[in-house]
């Protein structure tokens, strides 16, 4: 893929690698082990700038778009993928509505600092009882003398709880539009009274990143915390998540060459009936499967990304990558644990986080069931 690079992009690629190598993977075991928030790997990437990758530098970000962004990912995402996971939600799924939707005023106050890297964001749609039904969302805002105030309960959130965390964006419901239910977003500052972030769930992966159920109790944002016009929640919805899938399928592009890396690796120095495992065509053949896989991944990964990049439609593309990524992921996870052999089944093994950290992939941001539905429809088969 190389070809399509432009020097600044491979230079980029080439920085973030050194950066994952040297200063992430070393502690990457340990803060997955004590399911700990990599606070200063954030702050340290944010001071790279790699938060502000995708915005112009009138937002505080370096303009450098959206294939850039995803080579950043991915890159992160071969050593930790708590650690892309953490950077992808913040800078697609809380930075690019704030960015496509927010006024002048919103960008400055919430899309600057992130994209300078002094905070994180959030982006709150699922609720206990919906996530891939976005329509199904009962948390309310209710609009009177100037302020909203918002009620329910938010599901696994990304990023709303950490030292960084500075504001959640909320889907609500806001009312009827011609006996539709009306769906708006809503910015909500962190430590805003009445929105309280519980604790971290303890997940299976992703252990590092902050994940929490967020409720709200007669929780007051002023109007002008409104992102975009009034009823334009499921829209912008469906369009952050386009970008979201984006990150999801070069993230998981990077976990999948991790776990190729790792299992190459391994082949070749374990022994078995005297020679190392890596002479059994079996085992080659693992690996040939998974490279190609990989490289297939990265090729759809990059398009959609490339696409989004030029302002061109990128639903299809984004919906393909993620589906198609991230069942490769959890495939390389498990080939390469295969590889490893018991010891790969054993915490301490390199290959047990990636094969615990492969596993959201096929479910966040969209089920593979959704997108192969968002795939149908695109295709023009009926609902
Ligand atoms: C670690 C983690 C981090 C997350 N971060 C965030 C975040 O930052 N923000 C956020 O809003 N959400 C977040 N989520 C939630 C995630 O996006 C949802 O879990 C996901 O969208 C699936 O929703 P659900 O869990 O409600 O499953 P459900 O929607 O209940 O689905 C359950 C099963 O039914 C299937 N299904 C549902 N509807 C259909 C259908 N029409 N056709 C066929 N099959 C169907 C699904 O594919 C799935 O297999 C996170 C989740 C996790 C675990």
């Amino acid at each position: 893929m190389d070809f399509e690079l432009t020097e600044a992009q491979a230079a980029l690629r080439q920085m973030l690698r050194e950066f994952a190598l040297a200063e992430i993977a070393p502690h990457a075991q340990e803060f997955d082990r004590a399911e700990q928030f990599p606070l200063d790997i954030i702050r340290r990437l944010g001071e790279l700038g790699v938060m502000g990758l995708p915005f112009p530098e009138a937002c505080g970000g370096l303009g450098a778009g959206d294939l850039a962004m995803a080579l950043a990912i991915e890159e992160l995402a071969r050593v930790d993928a708590s650690v892309a996971i953490t950077v992808a939600a913040s800078v697609s799924l809380a930075g690019w509505p704030v960015f496509s939707f927010g006024t002048e005023a919103q960008r400055q106050r919430w899309l600057a600092p992130l994209a300078r890297g002094e905070t994180l964001g959030a982006f709150a749609s699922t609720e206990p009882g919906c996530g891939s039904d976005v329509r199904g969302i009962s948390t309310t805002a209710r609009l009177a003398d100037g302020a909203w105030t918002l009620n329910g309960t938010k599901a696994f959130i990304t990023n709303a709880g950490t030292g960084l965390s500075a504001f959640t964006i909320v889907t609500a419901l806001t009312g009827e539009q011609r006996g539709q239910r009306e769906i708006s977003t809503l910015i909500v500052p962190a430590g805003t009274p009445g929105f309280q972030p519980a604790r971290p769930y303890r997940k299976i992966g992703w252990r590092a990143s902050d994940t929490r159920e967020l409720s709200f109790v007669e929780c007051h944002v002023p109007e002008e915390a409104l992102l975009g016009p009034r009823g334009a929640g499921v829209r912008q919805f469906l369009a952050t998540l386009d970008g979201g899938r984006v990150g999801v399928a070069a993230l998981s592009v990077g976990l999948a060459q991790g776990c190729l890396d790792l299992a190459r690796e391994y082949a070749l120095q374990r022994t078995a009936f005297g020679q190392s495992i890596a002479h059994y065509q079996a085992v080659q053949f693992k690996l040939a499967d998974m490279a190609t896989q990989v490289e297939a991944a990265r090729l759809l990964a990059y398009r959609a990304a490339w696409r989004k990049e030029h302002s061109l439609p990128y639903t299809l593309e984004a919906s393909m990558a993620k589906l198609f990524a991230s069942e490769v992921a959890v495939k390389a996870a498990d080939e390469a644990l295969q590889i490893f052999g018991g010891y790969g089944y054993i915490e301490e093994s390199p290959i047990a986080r990636f094969y615990r950290d492969a596993r959201i992939l096929t479910i966040g941001e969209g089920t593979s069931e959704i997108q192969r539905t968002v795939i149908a429809r695109q295709m023009g088969l009926p609902a």
